[in-house]
């Protein structure tokens, strides 16, 4: 079976030649495949073709598990699979139009102390289609569309990078969502070869680092990845991808009291980013952590906040708390499929 939704413009020419089809039927596929139609509901291909479509190919679209409201408009979906695995996503309403954080991966192995996306490990990567569908799944679904895509979600986008790279391909292109590389963001916990290679794709999409420490002891405690790619590496190559595409770097900073969030943290972190990026355009993003309730780590107090960003831009380094989109849903990552492996009764690697 092939998933012809994975498949750009030229490839799914040639798949509808190989079933016997004409070629101007790729384009009216695509658009629909795109629009995130199923068979059923593409008018004008022929019954014979979807027959055919039916018995050689596969759309695998992801479908609604549980959907969650919040005061705010903020969307969260828990989506299953075609093969019964569940990812998770976010439609948020911005001023600057729509944005979806997307899955890249069915749980995580990167290990990350305060997420819950890797409580269970790694499942699968997912393909750029089910990337793709679900986006699709949630415009749909709230009759809007989606003008900007974050992949922050469940999983480490580089540890499933070609797959990603498709995805965003698939997102440029004007029979699809046509969305640019300005409106598209990639989050990273620091694969410092992948970074590099990603600097080479000729996508300048904005990349966002999960910093989190501003010593290498206080990430690695939180990080096991930092023990491969220590910060001064992992700064380094944001410095190259910076002079390849020209992209401000966004860092991402969780707040965890009593670990990374004191005034002597975020001198560490303002003279860190300034000696490693000397002039380099950078913004921290500082988000109060989202406690799950596997792990005992809290967010510090408000005044601790507030005193972190001054003391960051004092030094001259950009920074704002996140907004707190659907904090009354749990929409952050991972937590809602940790929920439903929990009712479902299957282990918890914790
Ligand atoms: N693997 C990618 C995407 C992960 S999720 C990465 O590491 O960047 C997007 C962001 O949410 C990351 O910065 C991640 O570290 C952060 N995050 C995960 N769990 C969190 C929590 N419980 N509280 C606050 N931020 C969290």
């Amino acid at each position: 079976m092939t998933d012809i939704l994975s498949m750009n413009v030229s490839e799914l020419t040639e798949f509808v030649l190989g079933i016997g089809e004409e070629k101007y039927r790729a384009k009216q596929l695509y658009t629909w495949l795109h629009k995130g139609a199923s068979l059923d509901e593409m008018t004008n291909i022929p019954k014979k073709m979807k027959e055919k479509l039916a018995e050689k190919a596969i759309i695998p679209a992801v479908k609604i598990e549980e959907k969650f409201v919040s005061a705010d408009g903020t969307v969260k979906y828990l989506f299953k699979c075609y093969d019964g695995e569940y990812i998770e996503s976010v439609f948020m309403r911005y001023e600057h139009g729509n944005t979806v954080c997307v899955s890249s991966q069915a749980g995580c192995r990167m290990g990350c102390k305060f997420c819950a996306s890797t409580l269970n490990g790694l499942k699968r990567s997912l393909n750029a289609s089910e990337m793709l569908s679900q986006i699709y799944t949630a415009q749909k679904d709230t009759g809007e569309r989606v003008s900007n895509v974050v992949i922050m979600g469940m999983g480490e986008p580089f540890d499933n990078y070609d797959n990603v790279v498709r995805f965003i391909r698939l997102l440029n292109d004007e029979n699809g969502l046509n969305i640019g590389c300005r409106h598209i963001s990639v989050s990273t916990c620091g694969l410092v070869e992948k970074i590099d290679r990603f600097a080479d794709e000729g996508l300048p999409v904005t990349l966002s680092v999960s910093l989190h420490a501003p010593t290498n002891a206080q990430r690695d405690e939180i990080m096991p990845v930092n023990r491969k790619y220590p910060i001064e590496l992992l700064l380094s190559a944001c410095k190259r991808y910076f002079e390849k595409t020209g992209r401000r770097i966004s860092f991402e900073y969780a707040l965890i009291d009593g670990k990374n969030n004191g005034e002597a943290d975020a001198e560490k972190l303002a003279e860190l980013l300034k000696s490693n990026l000397p002039g380099m355009p950078i913004h921290v993003n500082l988000i109060p952590v989202n406690p799950i309730k596997e792990r005992d780590f809290r967010r510090g107090d408000r005044i601790m906040t507030e005193k972190f960003v001054k003391t960051l831009e004092n030094r001259g380094v950009n920074a704002t708390v996140r907004r707190r989109l659907g904090a009354d849903i749990d929409a952050s990552c991972g937590q809602l499929r940790a929920r439903k492996y929990e009712e479902n009764g299957l282990n918890s690697k914790i």
